[in-house]
């Protein structure tokens, strides 16, 4: 068993115990619905055939369709798909989103295919598990090593192979393909309003920090592990709010500089040259010397206010829980902390938010483009009998009502600023409804967001 599945396991079985779930509820909630483990042949560019091993693991879908990310990277497992399934599950539940959870993962590191292996690749994903996915039933999003352009060719194998568009059976495509505006940004965004409601909302714990020790009330500084879709984009909002971005990291390394850092300039010198400018760094002090370097480990450890892994799991863990200096933690990443480490950061004082409503501003991003991807009415009609039974009449009405608000708009589609805003609010009653377990069970961030989200999956089941 890997360390983040046995993590993710025993959170799921102290939050049980706590809410006081029965043994056999508790093992239902755990287990995951269905397992598809298969390899995707791959015809290499060297004339060469290579296999690829491949998941998909749905977990459960008590509150509506499976709904998950697709994973490339070469360490993906079975473990940690059936891990990232359960996030799913919980975090769609406590998002109040009509959604079950899933998750799907290819071992392959996508940068060594060209664009035509992985095109072969994505399209043979879809071929092996198309007739369990749909607007209905399963509903794909991209992960880590997957973007807008995997899933314009996933959802155009699964129009081959269904004979008809669907585009709502996809999430995270292409803007102008039947993607969204602002599903790029939707989980940095959803991590921001999260963490504002936090700050707002728990004032006591800012000021109890001994004030030579943070800037909070000025700027507060903000180290940030990975630099993909949800780390610069969360760095990039924070630091148009006015934090101070102390450190940034890739997969090469991290940058220090304690005067803060201009995320827009690295964010440009990224998008020209594909990669962090690691001699420039941008420090926003006069002086302009290049920024410190560290490895991603020693990111961790630096002093920061305001921690934020947005890279993989298992960084935080009892090896170097100690060590951590920031007094909180906004786990964008999934599964950024072990259970031990969460006990040990727990007896320090330091506050976690955790993943499932931390970075749950993604897959509410999903939702609203999979209602514009459903619309107009007619289309979602398809649906009704399937979905109002599967999802509830309260969530069928809302999502109806959604439906039909987009009649009459341009293309049916919200602008950015919508979507945002529908997504604000979404994770601002998720964040109440989570203060509230908080305060009734007297427990950490993550045990009343786990209490929250299965206690509503558990009334689902019934
Ligand atoms: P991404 O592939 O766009 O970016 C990942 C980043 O992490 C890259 O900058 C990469 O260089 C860096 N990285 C890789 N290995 C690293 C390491 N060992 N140490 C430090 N950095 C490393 O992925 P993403 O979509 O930004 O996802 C990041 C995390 O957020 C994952 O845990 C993912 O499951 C989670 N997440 C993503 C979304 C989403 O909408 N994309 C939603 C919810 C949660």
């Amino acid at each position: 068993m890997t360390a983040f599945w046995e993590s993710t396991k025993e959170i799921m079985e102290e939050a049980g115990r706590i809410a006081g779930f029965s043994r056999d509820l508790l093992a239902r909630l755990e287990t995951p619905d269905r397992i598809h483990a298969f390899e995707i042949a791959v015809k290499m560019d060297n004339g060469a055939e290579r296999k690829f091993p491949a998941w998909r693991v749905r977990h459960n879908n008590a509150r509506g369709p499976y709904k998950g990310g697709i994973r490339y990277h070469p360490a993906s497992n079975l473990d940690e798909v059936r891990a990232l399934a359960s996030l799913m599950t919980w975090k769609t539940s406590l998002a109040g989103l009509p959604y079950g959870g899933a998750k799907g993962a290819v071992a392959v590191n996508p940068r060594e295919l060209s664009a035509r292996e992985l095109e072969e690749l994505s399209r043979g994903y879809v071929r092996a598990i198309w007739q369990d996915i749909g607007p209905q039933k399963d509903i794909p999003a991209p992960d880590v090593g997957t973007d807008a352009q995997i899933m314009d060719w996933m959802a155009d194998e699964y129009a081959k192979l269904a004979g008809r568009p669907e585009p709502a059976a996809f999430t995270g495509k292409p803007v102008g393909k039947g993607g969204s505006e602002g599903r790029e940004v939707a989980t940095g965004f959803g991590g921001y309003a999260v963490l504002r409601e936090y700050l707002k909302n728990v004032p006591n714990l800012v000021w109890h920090i001994d004030p030579s020790q943070t800037k909070f009330g000025t700027n507060p500084a903000v180290a940030i592990q990975g630099f993909g879709n949800v780390g610069a984009n969360i760095a990039r909002i924070l630091f148009g709010k006015g934090f101070k971005i102390v450190a940034i990291s890739d997969s090469r390394g991290a940058l220090y500089e304690e005067a803060g850092i201009d995320i827009e300039k690295v964010i440009q010198i990224k998008e020209e040259r594909g990669v962090i400018d690691r001699g420039a760094c941008y420090g926003l002090s006069p002086h302009q010397a290049p920024c410190k370097t560290f490895t991603n480990e020693e990111l961790l450890e630096l002093p920061a206010d305001i921690l934020i892994p947005a890279a993989l799991e298992d960084q935080i863990t009892a090896a170097n829980a100690d060590r951590i200096k920031a007094r909180i933690i906004l786990e964008m990443a999934n599964g950024p902390t072990s259970r031990e480490a969460d006990e040990i950061l727990a007896d320090r004082g330091v506050e976690i938010i955790p993943d499932i409503l931390a970075n749950s501003g993604g897959v509410a991003g999903s939702y609203f483009e999979w209602v514009q991807s459903l619309a107009p009415l007619e289309n979602l009609r398809r649906y009704e009998s399937e979905l109002r039974s599967h999802i509830g009449k309260p969530a069928w009405t809302v999502l109806q009502q959604e439906v039909s608000s987009l009649t009459g708009l341009e293309q049916n589609y919200w602008s950015e600023a919508e979507v945002l805003a529908k997504i604000d609010a979404k994770l601002t009653e998720a964040f109440a409804a989570v203060r509230a377990k908080k305060e009734e069970y007297r427990t950490t961030w993550r045990m009343a967001s786990y209490i929250r989200a299965l206690t509503r999956v558990a009334e689902a089941m019934k």
